[in-house]
């Protein structure tokens, strides 16, 4: 049985993408991985490990502060606010150069040294806030890169690559998910767990698609 190494921030996406790699490979074949790079919220390492534990899944996080050293944003300096509206033609000030590509490459070293192929990231480019490496065309050109690097046979997974808000709740729902998620993960900029404080992008975001998934599933 192939083995899955998902990487795991604590927030909606990739938790979902931890419930999906479960259930598609077995969770006595999966583990996972989260960064700790200085981000403004610990907490959501804590939603992670926390989220791991009630699944009997094995969690590491591995400390990347280096990225917080090379790049300023608002998601890991306090002195900059999070941005309510991104500037024309640029991604929003929360964006961390560069991130997937470091994370997925860290992440595929990890998988490597313990006998793991698949790896599993939420990565999306349907809601697309202007991430380029959030892009799937980033995705498949990192996938043969790092084969390359490392002679090794990765495929890395994105369950969510096309999927809407509203999808990814409902493949939550589909995989048993849905209260731990929306009980469970940290989205919010501002650190608030579950529903979040409402008032930044990402719980606009994460609320839209929820309601948007309630009322297809209400009908
Ligand atoms: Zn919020």
């Amino acid at each position: 049985m192939k083995k899955a190494l998902v990487v795991l921030s604590g927030g909606q996406d990739s938790t979902t993408c931890l419930f999906w790699a479960i259930d598609r490979f077995g969770g006595d074949n999966v583990a996972a991985v989260g960064f700790n790079y200085g981000q403004r919220h610990k907490a959501e390492l804590e939603c992670a490990a926390d989220i791991c534990r009630a699944a009997g899944i094995e969690y590491e996080v591995i400390d990347t502060p280096i990225i917080n050293q090379l790049s300023a944003n608002s998601l890991t300096r306090e002195d900059i606010p999070v941005e309510k509206t991104k500037p024309e033609g640029a991604p929003p000030n929360t964006f961390v150069e560069g991130r997937n590509l470091l994370f997925l490459s860290y992440a595929a070293i990890y998988a490597k040294t313990h006998g793991m192929t698949e790896l599993v990231t939420g990565v999306c480019e349907t809601d697309f806030s202007g991430y380029p490496d959030c892009r799937d065309m980033f995705i498949k050109s990192l996938n043969v890169t790092i084969n390359l690097a490392m002679d090794y046979n990765f495929v890395i997974h994105t369950p969510l690559m096309w999927l809407t808000k509203a999808d990814t709740w409902e493949l939550a729902d589909k995989l048993g998910a849905l209260d731990i998620i929306y009980r469970d993960t940290l989205t919010c900029y501002n650190g608030i767990k579950g529903s979040g404080c409402g008032n930044c992008p990402a719980c606009f975001l994460r609320r839209r698609g929820y309601e948007e998934f309630m009322a297809r599933k209400d009908k």
